[in-house]
């Protein structure tokens, strides 16, 4: 077979196609050096053509253009599996990645988000206003205190039933860790666009968890009290860059 036959080459910029798992569109593979610039939902990305795919590379290679303009004023990193997002204040525009090698939104595209502790709502934000509700999770955390105590006497009881050091070393370790589960898993991070490639993101960002082998209510606060900083610090980065002058409320659940 002729390695330069039509057949390798890709429909959309011409070059050889060496990729060993190539995009198919239309019975045309998709080289990898085209495929690598496709950031769009993988359920979305099974129905393109061959004509909205070659839209697509034009629109990727404008918005190649804000990504070489892009500034990074604010960076948010959360743990290495979750949520990288970074803001340019001065050009109003974030991309979600930890630098602009993705999608650059202008704020303005940016509908409305929401930040939630599992289901319940922490934030709720667009152009209407930004609303923060008041978080049920510092008096839910307090319900694990029977469980901490109980689980630190029985640590308290077993050492001191071991008489010797070699004893401790090994049966401490097969003592159970404090796997109770805290008051609320994850923040969801949903935010919705007024876009042609993408109308929703969903990311999440993990909640603070109780240690396993010391479980204790006041790290957990302290623990959760910086998580919610920096989800504050990100809620005014969408606002700054999405809606300057959106009115801030606060609201109880329990009103
Ligand atoms: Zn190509």
């Amino acid at each position: 077979m002729n390695l330069f036959s039509k057949k390798n080459l890709c429909p959309i910029c011409g070059s050889l196609n060496s990729w060993l798992l190539p995009l198919k569109i239309e019975d045309e593979y998709i080289c990898g050096t085209c495929q690598n610039k496709i950031d769009i939902a993988a359920d979305k990305e099974i129905y393109l053509t061959m004509q909205g795919l070659r839209e697509y590379i034009e629109f990727y290679d404008r918005n190649q253009l804000l990504r070489e303009q892009f500034i990074i004023s604010e960076r948010f990193d959360f743990d290495h599996w979750d949520t990288k997002i970074i803001f340019d204040y001065r050009h109003k525009m974030f991309c979600m990645s930890k630098k602009p090698d993705k999608t650059v939104f202008y704020g303005k595209q940016l509908k409305s988000f929401t930040i939630k502790e599992d289901s319940i709502p922490l934030f709720e934000g667009s152009v209407a206003g930004i609303k923060r509700y008041v978080s049920t999770v510092p008096e839910r955390a307090k319900l694990f205190a029977p469980y901490i105590i109980h689980f630190l006497m029985k640590k308290h009881q077993t050492r001191a039933t071991l008489k010797s050091d070699d004893d401790k070393e090994n049966q401490m370790t097969t003592i159970k860790c404090f796997d109770v589960p805290g008051p609320f898993q994850t923040f969801n991070v949903e935010l919705h666009f007024d876009h042609p490639y993408c109308t929703v993101i969903k990311c999440d960002i993990d909640a603070p968890k109780f240690s396993s082998d010391n479980p204790d209510l006041n790290d957990y606060i302290r623990s959760y009290q910086c998580s919610i900083e920096r989800i504050e610090k990100m809620v005014v980065a969408f606002k700054t860059v999405a809606f300057p002058s959106a009115p801030e409320q606060f609201i109880s659940l329990s009103q």
